[in-house]
């Protein structure tokens, strides 16, 4: 664990619009306190400032660990995972009936790796759409 100041933590949030960074989920409707994520995990020199931090989920947090990528299972090339504060969520995922679609190589091993699609979180998904429009 790495000390994030309460300053930097607001920042990260509001910075995120208080969504999980990856799997977009809203912290308002989560049981769960998000959590301070290092992108570049702390085991490979990522440092604990604004640039390495993003907001995610416990689930998302949890399966990313200190993985950095994996190996894409469509071209068997060693790929990074999707970066928040470098691309745009956009332009590599699609949200479609409550899953989340990879549209590039980089969203396809954040999708396996962090599991995104798994039912009880496609469900929920689909739960807090209707909430939150
Ligand atoms: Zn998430």
């Amino acid at each position: 664990m790495s000390y994030v100041s309460g300053a930097l933590k607001r920042l990260v949030t509001e910075r995120a619009d208080e969504r999980c960074e990856y799997c977009r989920q809203p912290q308002g409707l989560s049981l769960f306190s998000f959590e301070m994520e290092h992108i570049i995990a702390r085991k490979h020199d990522g440092s604990t400032t604004a640039e390495n931090l993003a907001l995610a989920c416990p689930q998302c947090n949890g399966y990313k660990g200190s993985d950095l990528g994996s190996i894409d299972p469509e071209t068997g090339v060693l790929t990074p995972f999707y970066h928040p504060r470098l691309q745009m969520w956009s332009e590599h995922f699609q949200l479609a009936q409550g899953e989340i679609l990879p549209l590039t190589a980089e969203g396809r091993v954040t999708v396996k790796i962090l599991r995104f699609n798994l039912p009880e979180r496609v469900e929920e998904r689909l739960f807090w759409a209707e909430i939150d429009g």
